[in-house]
């Protein structure tokens, strides 16, 4: 059974950054306004997630690392309605078969809180503690007990470099929640989390001028675009401070690329892209979002739809600043 819990982790636990995106997804599932994450060497030997949400139940913890046991998917019909992040029931179980886990947690109602300690899928405590309300992950040692899948981890720089994109990413899509995160015991960002977007990049990237972005609302036809966006006067020669989110989620998008592009039209020099962040919301009926959760590919039923949108809010967001 530990073997078999061992190979069906794999398929969840790849390397560091699936450990990071689990935990804060239910961080940000708990209802919490407040998240940290802290990693140590690229998260291989330390991964913490700390948040301030709803806490877990003393008598419920030690089953939340039941593989299955949580999944949220009662029907097939609810696998189109899901509004939470995590469905699966198992990312825990995954994480606590190949990893030194603890989780110290505390509800509300609760005075005292618990921490259950796992090693490979082992439970080795599971006790009673005072703790802060909310939950704290501290898994440790990936790939302790099948050292061969550490082979096919990437440099600690390389794994953190990822680590860094996503919580950047998290913490832009939920920008009325705080995020800080920790590298090696450095403070890479804070954010307000008071839902100030430009605020909020400014943090992310430590680029003070971002907080001179120009916000962006617009809507018609079914999508609406907000966000904010670079005068013309502030570009980069490449698009990698270019951010698209469809429906909540970061995607990368040729066509939305485009449409931002046309949208700017002339005002750009040669060469010079512009900074943007961009929030699309349509009919997610419109849109196929690459269901695997490391891609980000998304395609649009309507593309010249989107084209247009994007265009046009960019388009007038510039005219009206210029007016
Ligand atoms: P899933 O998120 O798919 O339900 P997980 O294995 O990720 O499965 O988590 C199992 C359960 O543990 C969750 O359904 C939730 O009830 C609880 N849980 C996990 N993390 C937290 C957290 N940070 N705060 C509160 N509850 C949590
Ligand atoms: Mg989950």
């Amino acid at each position: 059974k530990n073997i078999a819990d061992k190979i069906a982790a794999g398929e969840v636990i790849e390397r560091p950054l699936s450990i990071v995106k689990e935990l804060v997804e239910n961080s940000i599932d708990a209802g919490a306004s407040e998240i940290t994450v802290e990693i140590r060497n690229g998260g291989k030997t330390f991964v913490r997630v700390t948040d301030n949400g709803c806490g877990i139940p003393r008598d419920e913890a030690e089953t939340a690392f039941l593989r299955h046991a949580t999944s949220k998917i009662a029907t097939l019909a609810d696998l189109t309605a899901i509004s939470s992040l995590g469905f699966r029931g198992e990312a825990l179980a995954s994480i606590a078969a190949v990893t030194r886990t603890s989780l110290i947690t505390r509800t509300p109602e609760e005075r005292t809180g618990c921490r259950i300690t796992i090693h490979g899928g082992e439970v080795i405590e599971n006790t009673g503690v005072g703790c802060p309300e909310g939950t704290t992950m501290i898994v440790t040692d990936l790939f302790y007990n099948t050292p061969a899948r550490r082979q096919f981890l990437k440099s600690d720089s390389a794994e953190s470099g990822l680590i860094i994109d996503f919580v950047s990413e998290m913490a832009m899509a939920y920008h009325d929640r705080r995020f800080q995160l920790i590298n090696n015991g450095r403070n890479l960002f804070s954010t307000p989390g008071d839902g100030n977007l430009k605020k909020t990049i400014a943090a992310v990237y430590r680029r003070r001028e971002y907080e001179e972005l120009v916000e962006v609302e617009y809507g018609e036809n079914g999508y609406s675009v907000s966000g904010c966006i670079s005068r013309p006067s502030l570009t980069r020669t490449n698009r990698r401070d270019q951010v698209f989110f469809v429906n909540g989620r970061i995607v990368k998008s040729r066509i939305m690329e485009r449409g931002v592009s046309e949208g700017y039209r002339e005002r750009l020099a040669e060469g010079r892209q512009p900074v943007v962040f961009l929030f699309l919301r349509t009919d997610p009926e419109t849109v196929d979002v690459n269901i695997h959760p490391n891609k980000k590919e998304v395609r649009f039923h309507d593309e010249k739809a989107v084209i247009a949108a994007l265009k046009a809010a960019v388009f007038q967001t510039l005219a009206a600043k210029e007016a």
